[in-house]
């Protein structure tokens, strides 16, 4: 069948004329093209079944008994439900008064009689595919809402779609015109959208506005507007589209709102803090202000998370927030001053910001200090229990502590660090001391970049033994850096200047590669060690993928894991549980040890423990002295071993100096011992032959404890 190539099947066309050969052909012509064809022989009857039908085209002939054709399409078109129904007039005059007659009614087309049936099947078609074409533009405009019109130069509107009115919140009228169209529009935006239009239809300039509508509900709106003028000056009209955004600019300033503040306490965020400072440094620098900024951050507030969990710690962020709000706003009102210039933000976890944006001198900066502790320190009542915390604050001050936003913040920090080391609670102004300690510190980031490349850094090793057959068991790897401007810097300050300045990352990958070269020599002698333990700093293992680029360079240099033991100093276990706890299990399940590095020293959690269930304890050196002094230390390092040991992890002893510690430690059950006592920490070739003499080790030690 040929109508199937038309792809119209299920469509409805009605036929309305009152001769029956006409309705014959039409019908005959139609179906051949996949049509379902209805008759009429009256425009009557056949307005009577067009409710119930919606057909998708109408054929119409004007000459019929009772109402005409043209009555009947008028009518059609009167009532705005069947605006998209093509109708396609067929009629016996080809004056053009007819036809001009049947296009005023609204027809969308026309055939004169006799009718040649081949050709009008196309014309159908066409028909029908324009009108879906509109259809799914209105649809499309409906859901976009997007509404369309046409303005003349007599300031009229021609050809406003529904949308249009709906969107303007206008009612539909007959003769809508510019001015009527402007009744919602809140007065601030008025004269833009007139003068808009008006520009566009007098100068032809086209437009594109946004402009702010009141809705009936009190509510707010807001406008897309584009106007496009057409035609010469003396015949111009512009064609003009309006679209309701109001949900996009919902959107949009919720996002603008979230990518500025944080969300637990809506606050700005480190980003707008940093924008604020910005513009108050740009401000100060022209009038030659001063100004001064806070950092401060809570004094052990990780302890409150870990111990009565995050949601109390997010509630004690927030009272805090509150507090500090208070104070600013006092302080501010005081002066006179509008105390929306000062900004109070959060850059995350505890950690928070000031800007002052005026003080007259730092004495200012101290009150407000003062005031903050003095608030802060207050209890906190919670549910069922109070809380105390204690900040601590750093204080640099415009132009003398800094002239960038970046240096402002970061000497603030480095206060805030000396008032914490001076015991919390404090705040401290950035001072002489401080510059110069930052200055060296710079200075020695670079040293340290350039160590690196050139290779002069080098590892020592020291080995751990087992105090029960004297064996090493582990090699402990130990960085060292001897520069000829420093002298010997300490691995600590190396490690911390690291740290900060990030090249612990490139510092960490050398180490252990380095280490597991020199391990790899020491696994050919008769009796090597079994494990090699390699120092990683927390700022390392916190990076993202950090056990997949351990094995992939274990990979690489071919290393067993299981002969490598991460040791990860105790500080961690007061991060977040929950990503340690995948870490570890990450690096155990290829097969690594884990080792938590000076025990005692920070704030131990037993629960901790026994969710990241390391295999390794070592008690910090700081305990083995007293072992021959205190006898609590010997209960403690008991205790400790005992727990340990409940638990399935090993224990290590540190800086066991003397044959009393040693004997102490390894009759308590201490698995490993390290220390001076048995080998200091020494060169890889020093330590290689150590290993080789390891038995003579076995009967030094068995000596000894004899002894
Ligand atoms: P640590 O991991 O606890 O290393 C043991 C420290 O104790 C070493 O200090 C070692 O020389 C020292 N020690 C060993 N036996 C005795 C003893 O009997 N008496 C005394 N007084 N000290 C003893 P060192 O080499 O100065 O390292 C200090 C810290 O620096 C290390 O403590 C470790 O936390 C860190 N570190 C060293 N190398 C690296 C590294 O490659 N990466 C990282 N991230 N940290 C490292
Ligand atoms: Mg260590
Ligand atoms: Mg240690």
């Amino acid at each position: 069948m040929s109508g199937m190539s038309f792809g119209v099947t299920g469509l409805v066309a009605l036929v309305i004329d009152d001769d029956a050969n006409v309705r014959l052909f039409a019908r005959a012509a139609l179906e051949t093209i996949g049509f379902e064809v209805v008759e009429a022989d009256t425009g009557k009857s056949g307005l009577e079944v067009l409710v119930e039908l919606r057909p998708d085209v109408i054929l119409l002939d004007v000459m019929m008994p009772g109402i005409s054709g043209y009555d009947v399409c008028a009518e059609l078109r009167a009532s705005h439900e069947f605006d998209n129904i093509p109708i396609i007039m067929m009629t016996g005059l080809d004056d053009l008064e007819s036809i001009t007659r049947a296009y005023d009614a609204g027809a969308t087309d026309f055939l004169t009689k006799p009718v040649n049936w081949e050709l009008t099947k196309h014309r159908v078609r066409y028909a029908i595919r324009s009108s879906i074409a509109f259809r799914s533009l209105a649809d499309a405009q409906r859901t976009a809402r997007i509404g369309s019109w046409e303005s003349t130069t007599d300031q009229d509107m021609l050809n406003c779609s529904e949308q249009t009115y709906r969107i303007l919140g206008v009612p539909r009228s007959e003769q809508p015109s510019l001015h009527g169209m402007l009744a919602n529009v809140k007065e601030p935006d008025r004269d833009l959208v007139e003068n808009a239009r008006q520009a566009a239809l007098e100068d032809g300039t086209p437009y594109e506005i946004e402009y702010a509508i009141g809705n009936l509900d009190g509510s707010e709106g807001f406008i897309h507007e584009c106007g496009k003028p057409i035609g010469t000056k003396t015949g111009r009209r512009v064609v003009g589209t309006v679209q309701d955004i109001t949900q996009r600019r919902g959107f949009e300033k919720r996002i603008t709102f979230m990518a500025y503040h944080d969300s637990l306490t809506g606050l700005p965020n480190r980003l707008l803090f940093k924008e604020r400072l910005a513009q108050r440094l740009s401000a100060a620098k022209r009038h030659d202000r001063r100004f001064a900024v806070m950092s401060f951050d809570l004094d052990g507030f990780k302890r409150v998370n870990d111990t009565f969990g995050h949601a109390v710690g997010d509630r004690l962020l927030q009272a805090v927030a509150d507090r500090v709000r208070n104070c600013l706003r006092t302080e501010a009102d005081l002066t006179g001053e509008n105390h929306d210039t000062n900004t109070l933000s959060r850059s995350g976890g505890d950690e928070f910001a000031i800007l002052l944006s005026e003080i007259s001198a730092p004495e200012d900066a101290a009150h407000v200090a003062e005031q903050i502790l003095d608030s802060l320190k207050q209890p906190y009542s919670f549910d069922r229990f109070m809380l105390r915390i204690t900040p601590s604050i750093g204080i640099t001050v415009y132009p003398s502590d800094g002239t960038t936003v970046e240096t402002l913040l970061k000497n603030a920090d480095l206060a805030l660090y000396a008032a914490k080391r001076q015991g919390s609670d404090n705040y401290r102004f950035f001072d002489n001391e401080l510059r110069a300690r930052a200055r060296s510190r710079m200075a020695l980031e670079g040293e340290l970049e350039r160590a690196l490349e050139r290779g002069d850094l080098h590892l020592d090793y020291q080995p751990i033994f087992d105090p029960v057959d004297g064996r090493i068991s582990t090699v402990e790897a130990l960085i060292r850096w001897q520069t000829e401007a420093l002298g010997q810097v300490s691995p600590e300050e190396l490690i911390s200047t690291a740290e900060q300045s990030g090249l612990i990352l490139p510092i960490g990958e050398w180490v252990l590669r380095t280490a597991c070269a020199q391990f790899s020599e020491w696994l050919q002698l008769p009796h090597p060690p079994a494990r090699l333990a390699v120092n990683v700093s927390a700022v390392q293992m916190h990076q993202q993928g950090f056990v997949q680029r351990v094995t992939a360079i274990l990979d690489e240099i071919e290393f067993a894991p299981d002969k490598l033991e991460i040791e990860l100093t105790e500080s961690i276990l007061m991060d977040d549980v929950d990503a340690n706890e995948r870490t570890f299990e990450q690096m155990r399940a290829f097969g690594m040890s884990v080792a938590i590095d000076d025990f005692g020293t920070g704030y131990s959690s037993l629960s901790y423990l026994r969710r990241i269930r390391p295999d390794v304890l070592k008690i910090d050196r700081s305990f083995v002295p007293d072992i021959e002094k205190d006898p609590e230390s010997r209960t403690i390092i008991r205790a400790i071993i005992a727990m340990a040991h409940g638990l399935g992890v090993r224990v290590t002893a540190e800086g066991v100096e003397s044959a009393v510690q040693f004997d102490f430690l390894r009759s308590s059950g201490c698995d490993a011992i390290q220390g001076f006592l048995l080998a200091r920490p020494g060169a890889g070739a020093d330590i290689g032959a150590l290993i080789e003499s390891t038995p003579r080790a076995i009967r030094m030690l068995t000596g000894r404890s004899a002894a």
